[in-house]
């Protein structure tokens, strides 16, 4: 999974006592998802499927072996418990989870609905499926509590955890459903498998920190751990967070003209986001650990799925954890949101070296997204299989870069062979070919592409007022775009559209037009996060950007393992330049708790800090590492904390007000699809 825990700031700045704010203090990419909010009633949404769109629909339908019902009967393999039905509350009654809410009309005897591309309604069905499952004697899993799996995996004296989900609630659930079948063992191990919020975020529903400390329980995370799930989303997380909303469609509905899923699985959880540092830290293939009479052989992979993740093999169940090196989709090599490029060759370099490792141990297959595999045949033929998506997703991109052809052309040219086409798990529910293939493009190219037109194009704004002159006006573009619109031309209207909309925002016609065909792009993509970001965009068309008061959603526990540093870097992207013009700031800044000192300036326009102190700085600050999260937290201002003692500045007294001044605030809530 691709989340992270991305923390903003509002409040660092914040020299005004009220903490009034239009977005919170901090925003965790993860718990966003917490705002999705059910429209109803007045909000403009959802024509029905045009014959186009149908059309396309069917041809899915007869294109792919859906007469292949074995990832059915995987889904369903081994069940021993669920509940009738499963929401998962707080304490304070707010949903956590909602099962229902897709239960209720992706039911597995359901026809895919003319509005949802066959396959990815395919894919939503697996995905409902929930309740805990027999793996293999000893290890079980509960799947649909959350967007991630929750793996348990029997000790001598009680259970090791392997990937904790999202937030607290769905993993003490899952916890639960666990103890209903088998009584109340404790928790003795906990794995974290890779570095994204959805595998480490559930820690606190299971273990305290106390056992933790206390040595009861053990965290095993891959090397980087930490480092990755801090930092990863940080710098540029406003702008992710936003975009995330877009990918996994948490505005839209949940319905057949709404989201059906986000193909890696349902959605996020809008729990509580927890974080406890590992106390083992593995760092090289074939390195053993034994926990609670559990033996793991790992197999480190770094620079995949995510920048620090790891495999591990369990002799003694002949089982192999794939940690989210494999699922049952094409992953993403760059996801929508936004996140720097992955590497698919080394991914795929990692898969074969499982094979080459493990091939002939495995037995059964299993990993922290979708439904596991037995057998060692079909193991290693999925295994292949999946190690051949991503080197042909490089291999094929770089082939035809090479060749001189671009991303955009690149995306229209790759097709997967047959082999790979027809296969399940290779299918785009989460990633897609078209969007992995310019990813590679961009990892080796990056965005220019070679072309000297494409060097200093005008900008969206005045590109389309030209277009919309060039192309006789904005009434004769609408009359050829609604003709086209009849003849299923989507994707060209989308982009001719997109310049009348920007050229003059306030065309409801153009608007109109456009979600029109965004709508009925979402209907046929077989991708979740594609068909999101779709039908989110002719939402937002239609409605405008949505004025909600984001609420806050504070991770206290990511936000006091930020080092300092970390703010810092953080601090120097929200620097406004034109306010800093022309100033020079120099700050002393005094941790006691943690005995780390700084020195930041503001000169040229930039923020640099440095752990040399300088002796004629303009202020010195004295604080705690524990005062700076409260404020980073919104629970104090930095009056108060000024007021109150717990920072003491010494100095000119303007310094620090002034410096706090020449930050800015970053609006969640920017256009996208208007200028
Ligand atoms: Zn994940």
């Amino acid at each position: 999974m691709t989340l992270q825990g991305t923390v903003l700031t509002s409040s660092f700045s914040s020299t005004k006592s009220a903490m009034s704010r239009k977005y919170p203090s901090l925003l965790l990419t993860a718990s966003l998802l917490a705002f999705g909010l059910p429209f109803s009633g007045s909000v403009a949404f959802a024509a029905p499927a045009t014959e186009a769109t149908k059309a396309a629909n069917k041809a899915v339908l007869e294109a792919l072996p859906f007469n292949d019902r074995q990832d059915f009967e995987d889904a369903q393999r081994g069940l021993l418990r669920k509940p009738e039905t499963l929401i998962i509350k707080k304490d304070n009654g707010d949903i956590v989870w909602d099962l229902e809410s897709y239960k209720t009309f992706i039911a597995i005897e359901n026809p895919a609905p003319d509005s949802v591309n066959p396959s990815l309604w395919r894919n939503a069905q697996l995905n409902v499926q929930y309740g805990l499952y027999e793996v293999a004697d000893g290890i079980y899993q509960v799947r649909g509590y959350d967007l991630a799996n929750i793996t348990f995996i029997r000790g001598d004296t009680g259970w090791i955890i392997f990937d904790v989900g999202s937030a607290a609630e769905t993993a003490k659930a899952a916890y639960d459903l666990v103890s209903e079948q088998f009584g109340k063992l404790p928790v003795v191990g906990v794995m974290y498998s890779h570095s994204h919020v959805d595998h480490y975020s559930g820690v606190k529903g299971v273990v305290t920190e106390e056992d933790v400390k206390a040595g009861k329980v053990r965290i095993i995370a891959p090397d980087g751990f930490m480092e990755h799930a801090i930092s990863e989303g940080v710098i540029a997380g406003n702008a992710m967070s936003r975009r995330a909303s877009y990918m996994y469609g948490v505005f839209l509905p949940r319905n057949e003209e709404g989201s059906v899923g986000a193909g890696l699985g349902l959605t996020n959880p809008l729990g509580t986001i927890t974080l406890i540092a590992p106390t083992d830290t593995i760092a090289e293939t074939g390195q053993t650990l034994t926990v609670d009479g559990v033996e793991m052989v790992f197999q480190m992979t770094p620079g995949t799925e995510a920048p620090a993740e790891m495999n591990i093999y369990l002799p003694q169940f002949k089982a192999m954890w794939m940690a989210e090196n494999t699922t049952n989709t094409m992953h993403n090599i760059l996801t929508l949101r936004g996140a720097q490029v992955r590497d698919s060759l080394n991914w795929a370099k990692y898969i074969n070296q499982t094979i080459d490792l493990y091939g002939d141990k495995i037995e059964v297959k299993l990993q922290s997204h979708h439904t596991p595999k037995w057998g060692q045949d079909s193991i290693n033929d999925y295994l292949k299989r999946q190690r051949d998506l991503y080197k042909f997703i490089h291999d094929r991109s770089v082939n035809l870069l090479n060749k001189g052809y671009t991303g955009e052309e690149i995306s229209e040219m790759i097709k997967l062979p047959a082999s790979l086409e027809s296969l399940w798990s290779g299918r785009g529910y989460y990633g897609s070919l078209r969007h992995n293939a310019r990813a590679v493009y961009q990892r080796y190219m990056g965005w220019y592409d070679g072309n000297p037109s494409d060097l200093d194009n005008l900008p969206p704004v005045d590109a389309a007022k030209k277009y919309v002159e060039y192309m006789g006006g904005e009434n004769a573009i609408l009359e050829k775009a609604r003709a086209d619109f009849d003849k299923g031309e989507y994707r060209w209207i989308a982009t001719a559209l997109k310049h009348v909309v920007f050229a003059n925002p306030d065309s409801k016609t153009g608007k109109e037009l456009l979600a029109k065909a965004y709508e009925q792009l979402g209907y046929q993509a077989e991708s979740g996060p594609w068909r999101s970001v779709y039908l989110q965009g002719a939402f937002e068309l239609r409605n405008g950007v949505p004025n909600i008061t984001v609420p806050s959603s504070a991770s206290p526990d990511t936000i006091r393992a930020m080092p300092p540093e970390m703010l810092f870097d953080f601090l120097g992207v929200r620097l406004n330049a034109e306010k800093a013009e022309g100033k020079n700031l120099t700050l002393n800044i005094n941790f006691t708790d943690i005995g780390k000192s700084y020195t930041l300036t503001v000169e040229n326009s930039v923020l640099n800090y440095t752990e040399k102190q300088v002796a004629d700085a303009d202020a010195t600050a004295t604080l705690t590492k524990d005062t700076l999260d409260d404020i980073q937290l919104g629970a104090a201002t930095i009056e108060q904390k000024v007021q109150s003692g717990d920072i003491k500045v010494e100095g000119n007294q303007d310094a620090f007000p002034q410096f706090l001044g020449l930050f800015d605030n970053f609006d969640f809530w920017f256009n996208i699809v208007t200028p």
